[in-house]
């Protein structure tokens, strides 16, 4: 295995890394960071507890990017569909408002990226958190920030995708106000990622 060695950009503490992963966490100082465009940036980050049930075996922490966006939708004729619903949703006249949307932050295969996306999008997670990993594993983070916020845009469009309704076009803007990491306990087996909250 290779081992690569950097050093903690805040306490300065040497970084073992045993995998390629996007995301540096010093377990010593507790940071992440993570390079943006040539520049090594510190990133906001939360650790999600375990279900108490949940086995001890194959568990596995998820990073995501939950991106708080300002939503906008523009069409004057939306009905039905996620969109319709969020139109409904969002108060006043100008149908915009808040919308968190998770991005994978891992590599994930694409039906588990969309499945993971729409349904944590559509149902924000609630979890209670913690300070540290545990011992537990966590998945390597392969997207950066920069490329999460291009994916909001996906996700947008895959959520209409799956609950389609008669949007001619999508009319909306998305503006990404926030971006933090949060790591989603999971429990992986053979039949894949299973959300262990
Ligand atoms: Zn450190």
């Amino acid at each position: 295995m290779k081992v690569t060695q950097v050093k903690c950009p805040k306490c300065e503490l040497p970084l073992y890394m045993e995998q390629q992963d996007e995301f540096f966490y010093c377990s010593h100082c507790g940071t992440i960071h993570t390079r943006e465009m040539q520049r090594v940036e510190r990133i906001p980050y939360e650790i999600a507890d375990f279900r108490d049930s949940t086995p001890a075996d194959n568990r596995i922490y998820v990073p995501f990017w939950r991106l708080l966006t300002d939503f906008r939708i523009k069409s004057q004729d939306v009905r039905g569909g996620f969109f319709g619903k969020m139109g409904q949703a969002l108060k006043g006249g100008d149908r915009g408002g808040a919308l968190y949307i998770f991005v994978p932050a891992a590599h994930l295969e694409t039906p588990a990226f969309r499945y993971w996306s729409v349904n944590l999008t559509i149902n924000n997670p609630r979890y209670g958190t913690r300070n540290d990993f545990g011992g537990t594993k966590r998945m390597p983070a392969a997207t950066n920030r920069e490329e999460a916020i291009e994916l909001a845009d996906f996700v947008a469009v895959t959520l209409e995708a799956e609950k389609p309704g008669t949007l001619q076009y999508l009319d909306y803007s998305l503006t990404v106000n926030e971006a933090k990491v949060v790591y989603l306990p999971f429990v992986s087996s053979p039949s894949g990622l299973h959300l262990a909250l």
